[in-house]
């Protein structure tokens, strides 16, 4: 069986990003996945980001890639706050990112993974298989999504997760009702209205927040009592940003009740336009029942106690997601129980490693340790330096024991020294 030192599993920022990194300290590995999948498959084309453009960049360990540098080689005007960036611009700034900086890319999936005397045992969608002394799960939001029971019921033709669409061709002429009040909500209601949809939004909340319009010019008195942090605006959210190994030092409890209550549900200031008098958003709505009646959804709707009905062709869940690592069908039951998962949240080192030795997570799914940073891409800039980092310290430890010691000889393995 081919093996090598370390497998990364997801190839979207995080991924990468870490990538770009071992592949500088010479580390042996290989990284999984289609690069940028979620984001070229699965959000929707003219998606704009919601990050600003000088937190949207994947993190190398030399200078020249950059958002910034992107723009410049492709001439493109850059400003780093209030500028409209484009899904499209992001995905074609990471897969120049890949091109310039990741070599051991493979588009497979991993089908299943299991450990073998402390070393983790892949097989990968291509029919082959690989061991490795560490792995990294950079998986995104992917398999975290959550739809509210009541809708859960309905037959899948009816109702689906927000975070599965690319292409929304299909909306057009079609009535359709999304559930939620954040961005993910207004974003996919302002995209699919402008192809032709009609569509409604029921929003729990009473109000919708909109994120204030960035003022590139501020002063430096403004700049100093409300610093732009990687993921918004003040002096909590900077230090949020900027302090991930600071935040992993807090109570487990408050960390995660930080996690739960920052950043509720809101609209980026470049959406507002696009969604006020344009879009019916019901405010404080309560989905009560869900049945489709002849093949429509027939929904009963609660707002302030006052029960309504309103159909549709389908429903959308725009309802956010829920790390649980249980759910990535491809762990075996050994490893994700040995991860010692406290509701489904993996407890992480100051090295992002889990209870199972050599076994990483990164990017959201890390968020409960250090901080809502890492629901960001800016997260990478801190996650990718510093497993990196103590990966390459681990690897120069073990290279004087080849990876077939303690394999049995049914999983004898020879060190894949062209698969780093
Ligand atoms: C609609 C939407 C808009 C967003 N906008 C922003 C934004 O503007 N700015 C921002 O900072 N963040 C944004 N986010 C959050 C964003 O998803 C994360 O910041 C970022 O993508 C996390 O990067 P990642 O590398 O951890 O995961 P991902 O980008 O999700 O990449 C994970 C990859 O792993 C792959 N994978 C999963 N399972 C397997 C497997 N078994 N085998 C092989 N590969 C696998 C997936 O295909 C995927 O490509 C947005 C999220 C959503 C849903």
């Amino acid at each position: 069986m081919a093996a090598t030192d370390t497998v990364i599993i997801g190839a979207g920022p995080y991924g990468l990003s870490l990538a770009a990194h071992l592949n500088a300290s010479g580390v042996p590995h290989q990284i999984f996945g289609k690069p940028m999948q979620a984001w070229s498959d699965f959000m929707p084309p003219g998606m704009l980001m919601r990050s600003e453009a000088f937190a949207s960049s994947l993190y190398a360990p030399q200078r020249g890639y950059s958002m910034k540098d992107y723009c410049a080689h492709k001439g493109i005007r850059y400003q780093p706050v209030g500028m409209h960036l484009s899904r499209e611009t992001f995905v074609e700034y990471a897969l120049w990112f890949q091109q310039n900086l990741v070599s051991q890319i493979r588009t497979v999936e991993v089908l299943d993974m299991h450990r073998v005397e402390g070393k983790f045992h892949f097989s990968l969608s291509d029919g082959s298989s690989l061991v490795a002394r560490r792995a990294v799960l950079a998986l995104g939001l992917k398999g975290f999504e959550r739809i509210p029971m009541v809708l859960d019921r309905l037959p899948r033709e009816y109702v689906s997760h927000s975070c599965e669409y690319g292409n929304l061709d299909w909306v057009r002429d079609k009535d359709i009702v999304i559930v939620g009040g954040g961005q993910s909500a207004l974003g996919l209601a302002a995209l699919m209205h402008e192809v032709g949809g009609r569509i409604r939004v029921l929003a729990r909340e009473r109000n919708v927040t909109w994120n204030r319009t960035p003022n590139s010019t501020r002063g430096i008195l403004s700049k100093l009592l409300k610093p732009e942090g990687g993921i918004g605006q003040g002096w909590r959210a900077h230090i949020i940003a900027e302090y991930p190994f600071l935040f992993r030092e807090l109570r487990q409890q408050l960390r995660k009740e930080v996690v739960n209550s920052t950043w509720g549900p809101s609209g980026a200031w470049w959406l507002r336009d696009r969604v006020v008098d344009r879009i019916e958003v019901s405010l404080g709505s309560e989905v009560r029942h869900a049945a489709v009646e002849n093949g429509r959804v027939v929904l009963r709707v609660a707002v302030d106690n006052q029960e309504s009905q309103i159909e549709a062709n389908h429903v959308i869940a725009a309802t956010g997601f829920k790390t649980d690592m249980s759910r990535h069908v491809f762990l075996s039951n050994e490893i994700v129980q040995s991860m010692s998962l406290v509701d489904g949240v993996p407890e992480l080192t100051r090295n992002f490693e889990t209870a199972v030795r050599g076994l990483y997570v990164i990017g959201p799914a890390s968020a409960y340790s250090f901080g809502p940073v890492m629901r960001f891409v800016y997260g990478a800039k801190y996650a990718a330096p510093h497993v990196a980092r103590h990966i390459s310290r681990l690897y120069r430890q073990d290279a004087q024991t080849p990876l077939t010691a303690g394999c049995s000889t049914a999983t004898k393995t020879t060190i894949n020294q062209a698969g780093r």
